[in-house]
């Protein structure tokens, strides 16, 4: 195995395709060999280089999943639930490095993705990729188990205008962090949506509100209120790099380990 390692950028000219393009190219050691987009994309066709407003580097986007995956060591995949699916069928059969920060899937995807673990993948999931709000999930859990069933949890979160799933994957590894900490089913607690005549609120249960507005690159606030006071634990996310160096690091742990199917909680060793 030498030192370089060769990654290919999966949804290339999306908001994040970007943000891991210039975090693959200021990291040393990482070289970008290939990138992907969906058949009927501007980008395909165009130098890499161009998608992030620098020098040509010889890496044109296309939509043939052999040809960009020819000689990689890892792909970097924050696309749509489907497109994750199909590539990790690809990455599974070659034993590439595959970190996914793809969002919105379903069980049938998640069963699907543990199956191409399974066959031989090296799948780094996250529903986020920062330190921060890893460590928030921990610090929920750890509050969740310590407060007793009369604090109530409420998931607050707000993103930009073009996310298209709701609530985001962030929102609920909360919840679940929440449901994990009271040692309860978070597919039995969970309260997506209110709306009409709802009743009081059941005791137990987790709610979600999804805010959408403006370029907002995603903030997450756990409420847990109490009978006579309230804790408020809030994640900001400044800058999509920041989910960028969290994937290239996830890349990088992953290199050399088995095959299997691993959280950022395992990258960071939370
Ligand atoms: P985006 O729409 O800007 O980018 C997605 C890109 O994927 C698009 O360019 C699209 O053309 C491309 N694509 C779709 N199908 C494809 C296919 N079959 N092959 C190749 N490319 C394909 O969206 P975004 O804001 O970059 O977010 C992408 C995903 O990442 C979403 O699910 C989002 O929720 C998630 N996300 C995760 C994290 C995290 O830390 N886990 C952080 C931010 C966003």
């Amino acid at each position: 195995m030498s030192d370089l390692m060769v990654v290919v950028i999966a949804g290339a000219a999306g908001r994040m395709g970007q943000a891991n393009l210039r975090a693959v190219l200021a990291t040393e050691g990482l070289r970008i060999g290939g990138a992907l987009e969906r058949s009927g994309s501007n980008a395909i066709g165009k130098d890499v280089g161009a998608l992030v407003g620098g020098e040509p580097l010889g890496v044109t986007v296309t939509d043939d999943v052999a040809k960009a995956l020819k000689g990689a060591d890892a792909v970097l995949d924050f696309t749509s639930p489907a497109a994750s699916v199909a590539l990790a069928e690809e990455t599974a059969r070659r034993g590439l490095v595959h970190v996914i920060g793809t969002t919105g899937c379903s069980v049938e995807d998640e069963k699907a993705l543990e199956a191409a673990a399974a066959a031989g993948g090296r799948i780094v999931k996250a529903g986020n990729f920062s330190l921060g709000v890893n460590l928030l999930v921990e610090l929920v859990r750890k509050a969740a188990s310590a407060l007793g069933p009369d604090w109530d949890a409420e998931i607050v979160e707000m993103h930009h205008n073009r996310k298209v799933d709701a609530p985001s994957g962030t929102a609920l590894m909360l919840g679940k962090a929440v449901a994990d900490g009271r040692r309860t089913s978070f597919d039995d607690k969970a309260v997506f949506a209110r709306e009409g005549h709802t009743g009081p609120r059941r005791m137990g249960t987790i709610g979600f509100a999804a805010l959408r507005g403006g370029n907002v690159i995603g903030e997450h606030s756990v409420y847990l209120v109490g009978p006579n006071e309230r804790i408020e634990l809030t994640h900001k996310a400044q800058d999509r790099a920041l989910f960028a160096d969290g994937a290239v690091r996830a890349a990088l742990w992953a290199r050399g380990k088995p095959a299997g199917y691993y959280s950022m909680a395992d990258v960071l060793g939370l």
